[in-house]
């Protein structure tokens, strides 16, 4: 019994400090190795799910064996469709690893999944499928007031806006398998930890006109003075650094494949594009461009194109 206690109690433990319960299994053997997968068994909403397939060579075998083609997916227990899917790329400082994050979008409906893994190994198909789940996570709600200049910037159809748009989409979207600076964890981009508005957060804007639109929260708020300096929270090269009518002057870092950090309503950018930047180095000053309602810095982090509470890559390493 007093086992059994200090055994739960210790898992408790394990499992208050990370938000990843990981479990492993072997995926695929041949006559020169193995494959081994080491997975997240649940996350919570606005979280990810890391998969690692990681190649064992058999002692007699010449070299290890290839892994092609892998990818992975979560599919709802009962459906077909996967709300979230990618391919598994090889680490550059890991070559017998191949990594996929799967981005859990913050209005997934929580709940018991399959993840679906499959690809070759040493010219064998592979194809499993583990249960996990999704955890439910408490958010916030809120109304933004907006003034006039604000609803026109929110309601804001025009060519340049609309291109804007999808001129970020299409870098948000875009997984470069060679892309791979970061491998830690990050860092939040000020000191300060005065939060204005958080990750989640399930908002109502009230327009001007009367009307309103309801959206979720993409990144965190942080609400700091006009001039408070911004840095990188790791590693990686800069794909924008430009002024966007809803966002002012923003910079988009590119880290690992598809996973990319925000930084929005900047007053001042000392970064350009294609520059290589180290997790602390300064981006530029904060302040109050584009749509808000005071001087903040909104940091926000995508995967896959699907925002990402950005506090998961605080505690948690990428790999
Ligand atoms: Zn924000």
């Amino acid at each position: 019994m007093f086992k059994f206690y200090k055994k739960s109690l210790a898992l408790l433990f394990i499992f208050s400090l990370s938000f990843c319960v990981f479990a492993e299994d072997l995926v695929c053997k041949t006559k020169n190795g193995s494959l081994y997968i080491s997975y997240t068994a649940s996350a919570r909403q606005g979280d990810i799910f890391s998969i690692k397939l990681i190649a064992k060579k058999e002692p007699r075998a010449n070299a290890l064996c290839k892994v092609s083609d892998a990818k992975a997916s979560i599919v709802r227990v009962g459906y077909t469709k996967s709300p979230a899917s990618g391919d598994c790329y090889a680490l550059k400082d890991k070559t017998d690893t191949y990594l996929c994050l799967l981005p859990i979008d913050s209005m997934l409906k929580p709940g018991d999944f399959n993840l679906k893994v499959s690809g070759n190994f040493d010219g064998v198909d592979f194809s499993k499928e583990y249960p996990v789940s999704v955890l439910e996570k408490d958010f916030l709600s809120e109304t933004i007031e907006l003034n006039a200049s604000n609803t026109a910037i929110k309601t804001n159809t025009s060519e340049k806006r609309m291109a804007q748009i999808d001129k970020l989409n299409k870098i948000l979207f875009s997984v470069n398998k060679d892309a791979q600076y970061a491998a830690g964890t990050f860092k939040p981009p000020v000191t300060s930890t005065r939060r204005t508005a958080f990750f989640g957060d399930r908002r109502v804007y009230a327009y001007s006109n009367g009307k309103n639109s309801t959206s979720a929260h993409y990144g965190h708020d942080y609400g700091v003075p006009t001039g408070t300096v911004v840095s990188a929270c790791a590693d990686g090269k800069v794909v924008m650094a430009e002024d966007r009518i809803s966002t002012g002057w923003s910079v988009v870092i590119e880290h690992m494949p598809g996973l990319y950090s925000l930084y929005y309503h900047m007053s001042k950018l000392e970064v350009e594009v294609g520059q290589s930047v180290k997790q602390g180095e300064r981006l530029g000053l904060s302040g109050s461009t584009g749509l808000a309602t005071g001087p903040h810095l909104h940091w926000e982090v995508r995967l896959l194109g699907v925002a990402i509470d950005p506090d998961f890559f605080v505690a948690n390493k990428l790999y």
